[in-house]
C-alpha cells in the first residue's frame, strides 16, 4: 500500500521538490507477530490526523509491504516461506519464482531509485526476538571515521529519546556474514539507503527505568507507530537543514569563485571593494566574511510573516553557529518559536542539527562502553546473545 498527502502549503516548503520516500516490510518471518502490531500501529497513526502525521504525509510517500511472506503466515511456518527458504535471507540473490516476494520488494526500490536516486529516506524491516528485551533496531556498520557512522544511529537515538520500550542500548549497527543477504543490508549496500534497518521487538517485554520488567500488551507495540514517526519527523527537518546548509555553501563557494574571477578581470576593482571591507593584503579572506554575513542580514529582513521554512533557515543558520559573534533572535519571531515547540512536541529539542546529534550518541556510546569496561553490563541477555533478525 502506498500513503501520502497533499502537497506543501506556501511558506512551507522543503528543501526538496520532490517527496522522499519511506519503505516498510513486516512479518517476512511469519512467527514474529509482533513486528505486525508494530506495523499495525505505524499505519493507524500515519493515517491519523495528528499533526505530525499530516507533516509526515506532505513531505513523504510511505511504501508499506505488510505481509511479506503470506504463504508462510497461511502454512503456519515460524520463520521460512512456501519454498522452504528463509526469505531474509535470500535478498542479495533472490529467485523470481522461488521468491517472488522478495525480488518484487526489490524491483519496487528499484523503481524508487531509478526516478530519483538518493530519495529513499528509510528503509524499515519489523521483526520479533525471542532472546532480547526491549524494541531495538539492527543498523548499517561503518567505520567511526565516516560520518555516516554517526548519521545512521540518529534515527535510533531520537526513538530511544521518546520511550523506555525503545533501547538505544540494545542497537547494534554491524553486518556479520550470515546478515550479508538480509532485507536491511542489502537495501543499504545496493540502493544506497543509508537509514536501513531492522527493527525488532522482543516476544516478552521491556526494562523500565527502575529495571522492572513490563511484558508486552499490544498497546505497547502499537505506541510504537507514534514513537516511530515523531523519530522520522525529526530527522527529516534535521535532514532537510543539512541539505539546505550544504546547498548554501556550495552556493557561497561559487559566489566566492565568480567574485574572485571577477575582480582581477575589472582590473582597477580590488577584492576589499567587493567585500565592502577594509583594504588588506589577504583580499580572499575578506570576500568570504562579508559574504558568510550576507545570510542574516537578507534574514532580518523576512518581516512579512514568519514561515516555518524561514524560521528553521533562521535558526539553523551556518553562520549562526559558526560565527563567533552572536546573533540576536528576533522577538517577533519567538512566539512563532514556542508554537513551533508546542505544535511538534519537540519541548527545546526543536533545532537541533546532525551535528549536534552526533555528539549526543558518540556520549551515549562512551556511556556504554564505560559501563561494559566496568564489568556493569546490565543485561544478562544481552551477553552472547545471537541476533535473531
Ligand atoms: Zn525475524
Amino acid at each position: 500500500m502506498q500513503i501520502e498527502g497533499p502537497e506543501h502549503e506556501e511558506g512551507c516548503q522543503p528543501e526538496y521538490t520532490r517527496k522522499k520516500e519511506v519503505v516498510l516490510t513486516g512479518r517476512v518471518h511469519p512467527g514474529e507477530t509482533c513486528g505486525s502490531f508494530m506495523m499495525e500501529g505505524f499505519i493507524k497513526f500515519i493515517t491519523s490526523q495528528k499533526l505530525v502525521a499530516v507533516e509526515l504525509r506532505k513531505r513523504c510517500v510511505f511504501k508499506i509491504i505488510p505481509f511479506t511472506n503470506p504463504d508462510g503466515v497461511i502454512a503456519g511456518n515460524y520463520r521460512v516461506a512456501f519454498s522452504g527458504n528463509d526469505l531474509n535471507r535470500q535478498y542479495a540473490n533472490p529467485h523470481p519464482k522461488l521468491h517472488p516476494e522478495v525480488f518484487s520488494v526489490k524491483r519496487l526500490m528499484a523503481d524508487s531509485r531509478q526516478q530519483c536516486p538518493d530519495n529513499i529516506l528509510a528503509f524499515i524491516d519489523m521483526h520479533a526476538h525471542s532472546r532480547k528485551k526491549n524494541v531495538f533496531m539492527y543498523g548499517p556498520e561503518f567505520p567511526i571515521h565516516d560520518p555516516r557512522y554517526f548519521l545512521a544511529r540518529v534515527i535510533p537515538k531520537l526513538l530511544s529519546e521518546r520511550s523506555d520500550i525503545f533501547r538505544f542500548y540494545s542497537c547494534r549497527f554491524r553486518v556479520t556474514k550470515s546478515k550479508a543477504t538480509t532485507a536491511r543490508v542489502v537495501m543499504q549496500r545496493e540502493y544506497g539507503v543509508l537509514n536501513s534497518y531492522t527493527l525488532e521487538a522482543s516476544f516478552h517485554g521491556f526494562f523500565t527505568e527502575d529495571r522492572e520488567t513490563i511484558e508486552f500488551m499490544p498497546s505497547h507495540l502499537y505506541s510504537l507507530g507514534e514513537i516511530l514517526s515523531q523519530g522520522l519527523f525529526e530527522n527529516l527537518l534535521m535532514t532537510e537543514d543539512h541539505e539546505r546548509q550544504t546547498r548554501e555553501r556550495k552556493e557561497r563557494q561559487k559566489r566566492l569563485a565568480a567574485a574572485k574571477q571577477a575582480g582581477p578581470a575589472k582590473g582597477e576593482e580590488s577584492p576589499s571593494k567587493v567585500a565592502g571591507g577594509t583594504k588588506t593584503p589577504d583580499g580572499r579572506r575578506q570576500v568570504k566574511k562579508a559574504m558568510i554575513f550576507d545570510g542574516p542580514n537578507k534574514l532580518a529582513g523576512h518581516e512579512d510573516g514568519v514561515s516555518e521554512a524561514s524560521y528553521h533557515e533562521y535558526i539553523t543558520s551556518p553562520t549562526m553557529q559558526t560565527e563567533s559573534q552572536p546573533v540576536q533572535l528576533n522577538t517577533e519571531s519567538q512566539p512563532v518559536r514556542q508554537s513551533l515547540m508546542d505544535r511538534f512536541n519537540l519541548q527545546g529539542r526543536q533545532g537541533r542539527t546532525l551535528a549536534m546529534m552526533s555528539t549526543e550518541i558518540h556520549t551515549e556510546e562512551l556511556k556504554i562502553q564505560h559501563q561494559k569496561n566496568e564489568g556493569k553490563t546490565i543485561d544478562e541477555e544481552d551477553v552472547g546473545s545471537s541476533d535473531d533478525q
